[in-house]
């Protein structure tokens, strides 16, 4: 009789892990009053005081930039276009290079071609899975103007090395701490760490408002272009006083507003990311503590002087240290064991091989189609994207690291313990797997 159930066996455990709801009374107090005021939102797309929106968007991005110690947070209705509104503000045009991370949600690496940008990949490290820094230099040109860092899974950038890169080179750093609220290097937080930081508040993230997003900077200039682009810029730059052609780039502007109600909400949130992250970051420690006792399985490092704020909490499996059983078939073990989470997919057990693949790999980059059919924007450059591109990255989503969200707060000593116990039942049966 077999005793994994992959193979038969008896689940470890099916009842399901408890929910990670963030949203309480707080916040339906918050919605409550925005609705009964009857004002859900006060934008307009033209000058005049509600140009940067009303009162609770307003009071949102006060508390916002206030918490993070930056001067200007600009609220918009997504990280994706927060993004977008970087990359314009930061003036790339068509055939411009961007350095990007292969390794992150695909909006961080897609952003730069609404502008013509070419993202140009750079491979990332090892132990930290943030761009790194030798492979951003080597792939520097005459035409680079921006790099888009990551804090992947909630671990701060090299800020050092890629911001000395960036001055270096002139050029202009956009990071992407969407999974990094309340990361830290030294005493800046995630976000604040390069020219402009992109935040997001969608359902999966630490804190959320179902969707938004937020953008921080401490430039005048690019904030200003930032609620241009948020707010249709075509219709308010004369009376902001840009009529130069140079004034003009990329002063086009969308619809990116968040609304009252999801900004009254943000703000709850907001006061509740302390709390929610230690006790995120106090159950990692707990988890790798306890998994110090299968030798296949390695913790993540932390970068010197960083704080991570674990989106997720990256692990690494070394298959010569299992008998040669592979990491997807390992997980697979590992998941049979367990339960579903509540209030996410009905079966899914939440622990992933690997995380997004290399997005180059996305037919996108091989057929170097993206707006139109003739090949707009990689028409202005001779960019290739290949299998190999990236070999550390490479190697790492398909051979190495998982990654789980069983730590997120609500889990309790007891179900951590099992999660635990599921991986020492796979690792201790795992000539089964052979
Ligand atoms: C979630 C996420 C985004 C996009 O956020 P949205 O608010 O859904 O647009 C961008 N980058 C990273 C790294 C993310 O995790």
């Amino acid at each position: 009789m077999k005793k994994l159930a992959i193979n038969g066996g008896e689940k470890l455990r099916t009842n399901p892990f408890p929910a990670y709801n963030t949203i309480g009374t707080e916040e339906e107090e918050a919605v409550l009053r925005v609705l009964r005021s009857g004002k859900l939102s006060t934008y307009l797309g033209a000058w005049h005081e509600d140009f940067y929106g009303g009162s609770e968007v307003r009071a949102f991005e006060k508390a916002w930039a206030t918490f993070f110690g930056v001067k200007h947070a600009i609220s918009v209705n997504s990280a994706t276009s927060g993004l977008i509104c970087a990359v314009g503000a930061a003036g790339i045009e068509a055939g411009d290079e961007v350095i990007v991370s292969p390794y992150t949600m695909s909006a961080s690496a897609v952003a730069p071609l609404f502008y013509g940008g070419i993202p140009v990949f750079a491979d990332i490290e090892k132990d930290t899975y943030c761009l790194d820094p030798k492979s951003v230099e080597r792939k520097i040109t005459h035409k680079t103007k921006a790099i888009i860092v990551v804090d992947i899974f909630g671990q701060p950038y090299d800020v050092e090395a890629i911001n000395a890169i960036a001055k270096k080179h002139n050029l202009i750093v956009i990071e992407d701490a969407a999974q990094a609220p309340g990361a830290m290097y030294k005493e800046s937080y995630a976000g604040t760490l390069g020219d402009m930081g992109v935040f997001s508040l969608n359902y999966h993230k630490h804190i959320h408002s179902g969707e938004g997003g937020v953008i921080v900077t401490n430039d005048d200039a690019l904030a200003n272009k930032l609620q241009l682009i948020r707010n249709h810029a075509e219709s308010v730059i004369a009376n902001k006083g840009f009529s130069s052609s140079a004034e003009l780039v990329n002063m086009v502007g969308f619809n990116f507003r968040m609304t009252e109600m999801e900004c009254a909400v943000a703000r709850e949130q907001l006061k509740k990311l302390p709390s929610l992250l230690q006790t995120r970051q106090g159950n990692v420690a707990y988890i790798n503590e306890a998994l110090k006792s299968i030798p296949c399985l390695k913790t993540t490092k932390t970068r010197e002087h960083a704080k991570h704020a674990f989106y997720v909490h990256p692990l690494e499996f070394d298959a010569s240290l299992a008998g040669g059983v592979h990491r997807d078939i390992f997980i697979k073990a590992v998941k049979a064991e367990l339960p579903r989470t509540i209030m996410r997919d009905d079966s899914d057990v939440l622990i992933g091989c690997g995380y997004v693949k290399p997005i180059y790999l996305q037919p996108m980059f091989a057929h170097k189609i993206a707006f139109g059919s003739k090949g707009y924007p990689f028409n202005f450059s001779s960019i290739t994207y290949q299998k190999g591109d990236c070999p550390v990255c490479e190697n790492l989503h398909f051979e190495r690291l998982f990654t789980h969200e069983l730590m997120r707060p609500g889990m309790s000593r007891n179900d951590m313990d099992d999660v635990v116990k599921a991986f020492v039942k796979v690792w201790e049966n795992r000539e089964e797997l052979v």
